[in-house]
């Protein structure tokens, strides 16, 4: 895949790039080595003034950055904006929140004296350069992620970003640079995918997190596995979005949407299967279908514009053959279903809604990376879960219902890392993120996501 600037809204290749040769990546990782023998030995103050930097800068930078990733992936400019705050708001909460979330551990007094010590204490070192490869979907956020805990817990970072976002991945090489951090504390790596493997087995490069699709996920994961080395994978998901009778069906069908289109419907925890009790399930595909069908699709750069186009014409295709394949097997389109006939450049979508879903067809069980929902009615609250689990991905879910024995049993039983009750599922840095099943494994923000990447070390002192 070209490393390339190519508008998803005109189709037109704006920049292209010549990805780096292997002199130049082996000068970055002497760099990372470098950088991290150093940064490994610094305080929290001083790593918390750096990210604080890097977040205001973030700040003022805001517009220009957002506009670079609408253009180079076609999300609503409001979006990428509300994007690049949230980024700098991370930044924030682990300046502020590492030096507690990694303070030394003190474990039980009768273990340490049944263990013959005078003395235990368990520290959260580091645990050298990290290598993220990362996609294009939320293609600051994705990179923020990793970046803001990596750095606190002194380590350092490579970003191997998507082939499609490479002006976003260069400014936020620049971004960490201007804020102060020494030179190869975090590098971008203009490469291909096919240079991951070798960069991947440098003794230089600790460990690995991808975020991105399932075959790219086991690709890295398994000569991490070869090499000894740690991984975080997050990857695919297909949430559920159970709607039961005591939901609000006014909320439930206006959430549904926000959280089915966010991103033109190209995010990991958008909701993609809507399973609704039979006893609402009219009334909620009624409102539900009433408002995909009236969003407005057009140039992400239009403030009016709710949905964008999708991110490369390959992910369109695709989402069409998964589209085309329900249809033919007997799915109806309750709205869309097709590309928007007035739009002839560009890879758009309709916002569509699919009802009389079947397990034979594709879209039951994979990724519908697009602005595509389907419908599932379903007779009690069995059921529902036993379709919201028939799938192999587990990232996150939604559902609605007032009732507290309904919630028990839901977070007890949907096989998610996450469960939202009466609203949409949404990352703050404050809690786990991350998936079960072939989602992924690992966890990503809150103290969980910086201690990944830790070598927590027992100090015995006899
Ligand atoms: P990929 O998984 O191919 O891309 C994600 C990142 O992984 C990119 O940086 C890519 O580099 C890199 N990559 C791809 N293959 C390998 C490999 N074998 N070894 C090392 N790195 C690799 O996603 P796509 O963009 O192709 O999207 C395909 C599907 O993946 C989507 O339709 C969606 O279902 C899923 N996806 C899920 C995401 C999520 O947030 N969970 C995000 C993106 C995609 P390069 O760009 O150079 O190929």
């Amino acid at each position: 895949m070209a490393i390339a600037t190519v508008n998803p809204a005109t189709g037109e290749t704006l920049k292209t790039f010549d990805a780096l040769n292997p002199g130049e990546v082996e000068d970055r990782l002497v760099r990372a080595e470098q950088a991290y023998q150093e940064h490994r030995t610094t305080t929290f103050a001083y790593r918390r003034e750096l990210l604080l930097a890097a977040a205001d800068l973030l700040d003022a930078d805001r517009e220009t950055i957002a506009r670079t990733m609408t253009t180079e992936m076609g999300k609503p400019l409001a979006q990428a904006r509300a994007e690049a705050k949230k980024c700098a708001k991370t930044m924030r909460w682990y300046a502020h929140h590492a030096e507690k979330l990694l303070a030394d551990e003190y474990p039980d007094p009768a273990d340490v004296t049944d263990s013959g010590a005078a003395r235990v204490v368990v520290r959260y070192r580091p645990i050298g350069t990290v290598l993220a490869v990362m996609p294009w979907n939320f293609p600051l956020w994705q990179v923020v992620r990793f970046a803001a805990p990596a750095l606190m817990a002194g380590n350092t970072g490579l970003l191997k970003h998507a082939s499609n976002v490479p002006q976003t991945a260069l400014y936020i090489e620049e971004l960490f640079r201007r804020a102060g951090y020494p030179e190869g504390c975090f590098q971008t790596l203009l490469i291909g995918s096919g240079a991951v493997e070798d960069i991947l087995r440098d003794p230089r490069v600790a460990a690995a997190t991808l975020t991105g699709s399932e075959p790219a996920g086991r690709s890295v994961a398994s000569i991490a596995g070869d090499e000894v080395k740690k991984t975080v994978l997050e990857l695919g998901g297909s949430d559920p979005y159970v709607v039961l009778p005591s939901a609000d069906l006014e909320k439930a069908a206006a959430t549904a949407v926000t959280a089915r289109v966010q991103n033109n419907g190209q995010s990991c925890i958008a909701a993609k299967r809507f399973i609704v009790h039979a006893d609402v399930y009219d009334a909620f595909a009624a409102r539900f279908t009433e408002r995909m069908a009236a969003l407005s699709v057009g140039d992400p750069m239009d403030e009016n514009t709710d949905v964008g186009p999708l991110a490369s014409e390959q992910g369109r295709s695709d989402l069409e053959e998964l589209v085309d394949d329900a249809v033919h097997q007997g799915a109806a389109a309750l709205c869309g279903g097709r590309r928007p006939p007035d739009r002839h450049a560009g890879w758009f979508y309709e916002p569509t809604v699919l009802s009389g879903i079947t397990p034979t067809m594709r879209i039951h069980h994979e990724e519908a990376f697009g602005p595509v929902a389907t419908l599932y009615r379903v007779a009690d609250i069995d059921e529902a879960v036993s379709v919201a689990n028939d799938s192999p991905f587990g990232l996150s879910s939604n559902a609605w219902t007032r009732d507290p024995d309904e919630q028990d049993r839901l977070s007890r039983d949907l096989q998610a890392g996450g469960v939202y009750f009466n609203g949409m599922t949404a990352s703050h840095p404050g809690f786990p993120f991350g998936g079960a099943k072939r989602s992924g494994y690992g966890r990503e923000l809150s103290g969980h996501g910086i201690r990944e990447f830790c070598n927590m070390t027992t100090v015995w002192y006899g």
